[in-house]
This record gives structure tokens, sequence and C-alpha cells, in this order.
């Protein structure tokens, strides 16, 4: 119990941490180009923020919420998903009142309570962004594309864009409407979960993973049919975006996102590259999620992306990403004396940005050496009682051999020049 960590969750470290670190500044660089901001909201948030925006008949808040009583009995819930303690920053901090669009990202540790499988766990990482403030498609199409764009730069392959409208509330209730009948009419070929959902939210149905589900489901009628006439131009006019941006989608009506929170767009980036096929990126506009929440009515889009999923993918396509290790130079040494002076050179080199590293660890010279290539040092040398004394030490180039008397007293300025 003591060596291994909880269930759903895992240390990233070692040779994968290249590939967060590359992946984490391609994100924040593109925002930056977007103009999308960061924000840091806290990892947990009071349970009543989830109910009311998640949506109380979703799986997230019937089964997989981290919910505890802290010590003054308050109800607090490790937080599932990104976007509502954004929106609760956005009502809580009057954003609403600078110019809008707000443009808001972020990437953050969120919880859910499930089964683990490959790029699910229980604790993952989250990187999404939320645009506050206009109605327009355009804005739906600005989110799209930043996904469309990351994608693109990430060089991930066979992914491909889904889009769906789940109209405003009058649509949907119209749309409610007849999959209940449908629904009604088919509810013996059902499972349990669904049986009893389908009266409150029938929606939920068409997230059903069941195959006996799934295939009466591919039955269902079409919420695009039921849209009215403003959320159908909605639907219209962002499509006509994204073509003008050369992006490319497919309309797909089963996609109706696992929270109740969406109006009118949804949208995912499926793949097919880790096995079954998969979400690497999910997303849609909630129109009524800030009012919802005590806020002014505001439209907003928005969309999440699981890092270690993306990992995954990126694993699958690419292969592990592997960096040889380098640094720029050892300082080994001989005797006490040594020891300390070895000490003393790294610490200037690194000063002056040259990544040094000495022996901290008591090696023998020879296992000094061997070291010494271990972690790739392009040069070395070893400092002992005569170089301390004749101010002079041998620098070797650990590739070709090729060794040359150098004074210590200049050793950082003679490390610049070979690093440039
Ligand atoms: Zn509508
Ligand atoms: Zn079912």
């Amino acid at each position: 119990m003591l060596t291994q960590s909880p269930k759903g969750t895992r240390d990233i470290f070692g040779r994968e941490m290249p590939l967060w670190h590359s992946v984490e500044a391609k994100m924040r660089a593109l925002c930056d180009n977007f103009g999308i901001e960061e924000i840091r909201t806290p990892v947990f948030e009071h349970t009543e923020l989830f109910l009311r925006s998640v949506g109380d008949t979703t799986d997230i808040v019937q089964k997989e919420m981290y919910t505890f009583d802290d010590k003054a009995s308050r109800s607090i819930t490790l937080k599932p998903e990104g976007t509502a303690g954004v929106a609760r920053a956005y009502i809580e901090h009057g954003l609403f009142n600078n110019a809008q669009p707000t443009k808001l990202y972020y990437i953050q540790p969120t919880f859910r309570y499930e089964n683990t499988q490959a790029g699910r766990q229980r604790q993952f990482t989250q990187f999404g962004i939320e645009m506050f403030g206009s109605y327009s498609p355009a804005l739906d199409a600005e989110v799209i594309s930043v996904a469309a764009q990351l994608i693109d730069e990430l060089g991930i392959k066979d992914i491909e864009l889904r889009i769906n409208s789940l109209g405003c509330p009058e649509c949907r209730a119209k749309y409610n409407k007849a999959l209940r009948e449908f629904i009604g009419s088919n509810i013996d070929g059902l499972c349990r979960e669904c049986r009893a959902r389908y009266e409150k939210n029938p929606l939920r149905v068409l997230d059903c993973k069941e195959e006996g589900c799934k295939k009466i489901i591919a039955g269902a009628p079409s919420i695009i049919d039921c849209l009215g006439d403003e959320c159908r131009e909605h639907f219209e006019k962002l499509k006509e975006i994204l073509d003008s941006m050369g992006i490319k989608y497919t309309v797909d009506p089963m996609i109706v996102r696992g929270l109740d929170y969406y109006t009118r767009t949804v949208f995912e980036f499926v793949t097919t590259s880790i096995g079954a096929q998969s979400t690497v990126c999910g997303g849609g506009r909630y129109d009524n999620l800030i009012e919802e929440c005590g806020g002014p009515k505001t439209g907003a889009v928005g969309f999440g992306l699981g890092m270690e999923r993306l990992m995954l993918t990126l694993e699958a396509q690419n292969g592990q990403y592997d960096e040889k290790p380098y640094r720029d130079i050892f300082v080994g040494s001989m005797g006490e004396e040594g020891f300390v002076k070895a000490q003393a050179v790294v610490f200037e080199l690194r000063k002056a940005g040259i990544m040094a590293e000495s022996d901290t660890v008591g090696r023998s010279v020879k296992a000094q050496m061997k070291y010494a290539n271990k972690i790739g040092a392009a040069y070395s040398m070893v400092l002992g009682g005569d170089e301390i004394a004749s101010g002079k030490a041998v620098l070797k180039n650990m590739d070709t051999g090729e060794a040359e008397e150098v004074m210590l007293e200049g050793i950082v300025d003679k490390m610049k020049y070979i690093i440039g």
C-alpha cells in the first residue's frame, strides 16, 4: 500500500516528461497566439456548482465525483471537469464587465471516480479553453480552430472532427419529446439504466455504451431535424465559417456529450489510433451555464482535451519519445581538495548558464568517468591536488577523446566559447 499510488493515479516522470513539456509548450504558445489567457482555478469547488452546471442526471454527477465533507461540514468536490470552475470565476470576478469576448485556458488536474483503462484515470490532466461573451457562430468556429490547429501542429493523424447541434432549450424540448416516443416504443431492448433514465433525460440514452442500446439508438430520430429556424441558421453559419477556414468536419447527430449544459454546437475530435474509437477533444456551446450559476445571460463555448489520452495517441502514432541525455561538462575530482573545488567550479559554470555536473556521490575517478558518459557529458575534466596547485586542468572532449590544457581561472569563458 505505502509504495503504490492509489488506483487510477500515476506518476509522470523521466522519459515521459520531455513529451509533456513539448506538448504543453505548444498549447501555451498557441493560446498566446489566439489571445487566450491562462486561468488557474482551485482543484476543488463547492459540490453545488457541479450539481447545477454538469447536471444531476449525468454519469459524472451520479457516479464519478470525488465528493466529501470538509472539517466544517461543507460539501466539497474535486473538479470532475474544467468548465464549471472557470464559469464560476468569470462570474465572481465580474469578467463580463470587460470588453468581450473573454478567452481563457487551463492545464490542470481533474478527478473522476471511474473504471480505469488505457488513457482513463481517476486523476487526469485536462487542457481546456473557454470563451465567453458572444452568441455568434464565429466564436464556436474560433474554439474549434484552436483544437484543429493544435492537432495539426502535433501532427496527429487519423483524426476526424464531428459536429452536431443540440439546439436551444425549445428545440431540445421538441427533440426530447420525439426521442422519448421513439425510446418508449423500443423500451424492451434497452438496458436497465436507459429504461430508468429516459423519462428524465432521454439524451443520455444516446450516450449509452451497451451494444443492445447502441443498435436501437442508431434508428433514433435526428436532432438536426428538430432544430427551429434560429438554431438551424446558427449551425449553418458555423459550417460556412469552418468551410471558409478550410477545417474539415462531418455532421454526426449522435454526438450529444455527457454533460447537461451544452446548447447548440457540440463537437468531438475522434481518433481510432488507440484501439476503439476514442474522443481526443470534445466541447461545445453552453449559453445557459453562466446564468444558471448566477451570472448575467452570456453566450459561451469551450472544449476539453485529456492530456493522458493525447499522449497515448501521440505514442501510438510516433513511437516512444526518446531524448538522449545531455550535459555540457562533467567536472570530476580526486581527493578531498579536488572534491570541494569541483563543487565550486560547477556552481560558477552553472551561474554562467553552462550545464555542468560534479561528483556528489563519492565515486572513484573511473566510476566518475563512466557516469559522465551516462549523463551525456560533452566534456570532462578531473580536479586533484596537482590541478589546484598549478591552476591548470585537462579538458577532454568525450566524443573525440581530444584533450587540451586549460587555465582553471578561465574555464567559464572557455566553456562559453566552446558551447557557443
Ligand atoms: Zn432552437
Ligand atoms: Zn443503455
